[in-house]
């Protein structure tokens, strides 16, 4: 899992970029990531501080979509990653393991729904605030990243995808067991979710 990690954060190091922002701009990013989270659709841009928001885009800590302003794990592009949380509609979702910890943000019991990325079989999990229901069925694929000058929803997460266990081969560096890009999602997350849950003015400079 630690290896997994690693690699993601030297992939896309989004919480490091965001430790080193002031405060309006953290504060901002929350503003984004919070409407993401109680309405599961993107917040109008005009309503939101403008240095800040490009200063975001820079950092890659927001995308401008097709549909909108995604914000990680959040999409604002319909995709083949979708999420369903409690009551509300589907969310898609940026990649597998941003999928992954969208249940740990909502705090909502969620099934989240793909095809298999390399046979196109439609896959169907349940996940929890506390963990993803454990399936061998199905495994996380880490597609080799070269770096891009494009933002990492175009680019990495491209290449982060749900398969079935039938195209996932054993003991394979590139594929992650289900449980094990969970453990994942939910590290590379949990600022978001402290973050969140604290307020916007507790991390990192004032
Ligand atoms: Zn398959």
């Amino acid at each position: 899992m630690a290896e997994a990690l690693g690699r993601l954060r030297g992939d896309f190091p989004l919480e490091q970029r965001l430790r080193g922002e002031p405060k309006t701009v953290r504060d901002t990013y929350l503003e984004v990531l919070e409407h993401w989270r109680r309405h599961g659709r993107p917040p109008e841009i005009h309503a939101l501080d403008g240095d800040a928001l490009e200063q975001l885009a820079a950092l890659d800590a927001v995308a401008y979509q097709s549909h909108g302003l995604g914000c990680y794990p959040y999409s604002a592009t319909p995709g083949g990653i979708t999420v369903t949380t409690g009551d509300g509609g589907p969310v898609a979702a940026m990649c597998a393991i941003d999928a992954l910890a969208i249940p740990m943000l909502s705090n909502a019991d969620s099934r989240i729904e793909a095809t298999c990325s390399h046979c196109g079989k439609p896959l169907a999990l349940e996940s929890s605030p506390g963990g993803v229901a454990n399936t061998d069925a199905i495994a996380v694929h880490y597609r080799p990243y070269r770096t891009s000058s494009l933002p990492c929803c175009s680019s990495l997460c491209d290449g982060i995808t749900f398969v079935c266990a039938g195209c996932a081969p054993v003991a394979h560096a590139d594929y992650l067991r289900l449980a094990e890009a969970d453990a994942v999602a939910r590290q590379f997350f949990a600022f978001q979710h402290a973050w969140l849950n604290v307020g916007p003015s507790a991390p990192g400079k004032p």
